[in-house]
């Protein structure tokens, strides 16, 4: 069966002029469209899946706009467009389906900053961690995102019911994830090691995971790992092929958030290669 997609343009209405803007997803979302799939409408997340993940004050610091840094504006009604993108995660993993929303979450820990990292990195709520908590089931994720998901890894580190895998470049942004700790599987790797040498690392990574340990596969889908873009390992089309290969091999039921990719047009031919190298082993 072909993945669908949650998308609204209401994510589309803030913060045109930054690097995580509405352009990427937009067009994202055209090529998606011209290549047939099917979208779904997210509803906004509660009060009460957020607080699943974050603390109350931390909420409340987002609804009052009090959380501006050196990365991560405090847009008018960010608390809106948070939660709605943390809805879409939460209907993403209802229905197995790929998130393509905005703002990214895998930053960002249960009060913001997460591990020590200088900013939030473009993210308010951790739409991942909601997604799982909603679901409560043992998970994996697999942050395939250029970034460490330092919030990602804060939230869950030491939780028996996660495991979390990581593969990310190294020096980067926020600096974290260079070593495995518990429950959290990291995988540092050198700038622009191309297609070969990264799935070469996935392999390595997946292989160490107990696939008895899970029910369900969450994917933290990032695209700055794309050749070029903002955190390159130098990967094409092909790689995003073969991750989409190698999560339908863990023949667990399966969910995709978007988090980063800063080029629209690479976003949605990645998107796609990444579903059609699912589906075509599903
Ligand atoms: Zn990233």
């Amino acid at each position: 069966m072909r993945t669908k997609i949650v998308f609204t343009e209401k994510c589309l209405g803030y913060g045109s002029w930054h690097v995580e803007g509405p352009e990427r997803v937009r067009k994202a979302h055209e090529i998606l469209s011209g290549k047939g799939y099917e979208f779904l409408k997210p509803e906004q997340a509660s009060e009460d899946d957020l607080l699943r993940v974050h603390d109350s004050e931390y909420l409340w610091a987002v609804k009052k706009g009090l959380v501006e840094d050196g990365d991560t504006p405090a847009y008018d009604n960010i608390f809106e467009y948070a939660r709605l993108s943390a809805g879409a995660a939460i209907l993403a993993a209802k229905v197995k389906a790929f998130s393509l929303m905005r703002p990214p979450g895998h930053h960002v820990g249960r009060n913001g900053i997460a591990l020590g990292a200088s900013t939030r990195g473009f993210c308010y709520f951790n739409n991942v961690a909601i997604a799982v908590k909603s679901l409560d089931k043992p998970t994996l994720i697999l942050d395939i995102d250029g970034h460490h998901g330092n919030g990602t890894q804060e939230i869950f580190r030491g939780d028996n019911k996660v495991t979390y895998v990581s593969l990310h470049r190294h020096p980067e942004y926020p600096g974290t994830g260079t070593v495995s700790e518990g429950n959290c599987l990291n995988y540092p790797l050198p700038r622009d090691c191309g297609d070969t040498f990264y799935l070469k690392a996935l392999d390595k990574a997946l292989c160490t995971v107990d696939k008895g340990k899970f029910e369900v596969a969450a994917v933290s889908a990032g695209f700055d790992t794309h050749d070029g873009d903002l955190a390159s390992l130098g990967l094409t089309e092909k790689a995003y092929r073969g991750i989409g290969r190698r999560v339908a091999g863990l023949k667990k039921p399966t969910f995709f958030v978007l988090e980063g990719g800063y080029s629209g047009e690479s976003v949605g031919k990645d998107i796609d290669a990444l579903l059609k190298g699912f589906e075509a082993s599903g």
